[in-house]
Formats: structure tokens, sequence, C-alpha cells
């Protein structure tokens, strides 16, 4: 008859593994004390290594585990990554190991958010024409600056047409060349920052 040498527990009342009782055998796993993310209260994005990136479930996920190290085959991650299940192969034996995890989300405002709320653009889109034409491209403008990571801070209604202001220069040109616009591009110089001149860049497109 064999003891657990730690508490005492006797074989066969509960899993052992190798001398140990489970509840005392100590598993190598390295889980850090705190797993904190900076995310942006505005649009959820992430920072990541360093990076702020679009929230996705995936890629904190990648991160949390990224995190853990030592003896185990698998980890399994609560759906709110405070938990983490870990499944070890012992002895020719999957033993299963439930640990908690000090994971959060920290509330912070991502440099693309913080540049819209201030006001922020580097370029103007002039989109002139058809009024229904510049509701569907500024609908498109939007939704695809967006998707490259930055915004539109400001929409001017003209009698002549709608001006957008975009936050990047190189993503609006990146978009107008997808959408296959014809453009006319002015660059004025806006100011000068640390020493470095600022320019605006508007594209007029006819639509
Ligand atoms: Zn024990
Ligand atoms: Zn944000």
């Amino acid at each position: 008859m064999h003891n657990c040498p730690r508490c005492g527990a006797a074989e066969g009342t509960k899993k052992f593994v190798g001398p140990f009782c489970i509840d005392c055998y100590e598993f190598r796993i390295r889980i850090p004390d705190k797993l904190e993310l900076q995310q942006c209260k505005r649009c959820a994005s992430v920072k990541l290594r360093g990076e702020w990136t679009h929230f996705s479930e995936k890629k904190i996920s990648d991160w949390v585990e990224s995190k853990l190290k030592g003896e185990f085959d698998s980890v399994e991650l609560a759906p709110d990554w405070k938990g983490a299940k870990f499944t070890v192969e012992k002895d020719g034996e999957k033993v299963q190991i439930e640990k908690e995890l000090n994971f959060s989300l920290n509330p912070d405002i991502c440099p693309e958010c913080n540049k819209k709320s201030g006001g922020y653009f580097e370029a103007i889109i002039q989109l002139r024409g058809p009024d229904a034409r510049i509701s569907k491209y500024a609908k498109l403008f939007t939704e695809m600056l967006e998707r490259e990571g930055t915004f539109i801070s400001k929409m001017v209604e003209l009698k002549e047409g709608l001006d957008l202001y975009a936050g990047s220069t190189k993503s609006t040109l990146a978009i107008i060349k997808r959408l296959g616009l014809t453009y006319g591009i002015s660059t004025s110089l806006a100011g000068q920052k640390q020493g470095k001149r600022l320019y605006r860049t508007s594209f007029s497109i006819r639509l």
C-alpha cells in the first residue's frame, strides 16, 4: 500500500502521478503573475507585442498561450482568458490540471482613436458628382479606411460635393487606386511639427 509522501492520501483513493497524488505532484508549468493587455475603449483594438491591432479572440488566445511555459502537452483557455486547462501526459496517462490566470484587458486609447478625437487629418478626399454616387463612395471610403486602421475625422458638405478628412494619405491613395478612381492631387503646406514640414494632400475625385 502506497501513500502520497506529502499528504498521506492512499493510492487508489485518488489519482497518482508517480509517487505523489495529483494534488501534491508539482507540475512544472510556469504562468506569469500577470497577463495584461491594453485595449482601446473606443475601437476595441488591442496592443499586442507593442503594436495596436484589431480585436480578435484568436490573437489574444495565441498571445496568452505563448506566455504559458512548461511540461504540458496542450492547453485550453477559458473564453475570458481567466483560466487554463492544461493536459499533461504522465506515465501514459492523461492528466488535466486547471489553473487560474490573472488576465486583464486594461482600458486605453489607441493612437488612431486619439488622433481621430483630436480632429487629426492628413488628406482631404473631395468627392464631386451625383449625390447618390457621392454617398456610396463616402461610405466605401469610411469602411475601407477603417479596415486599414485609420479613419475619417470629419465630413464637410459643400454645394459642389462632399469633403472627407482622412487620417492617412498613404491609405487614402491605396484605396483610390484599389477602387480604380481617377483623381487630381494637390499638396499644401499645413504647418510644422518638431521642425518637420507637415503637408496635407487633397484628392479631387470626379464620380
Ligand atoms: Zn498528496
Ligand atoms: Zn482605438
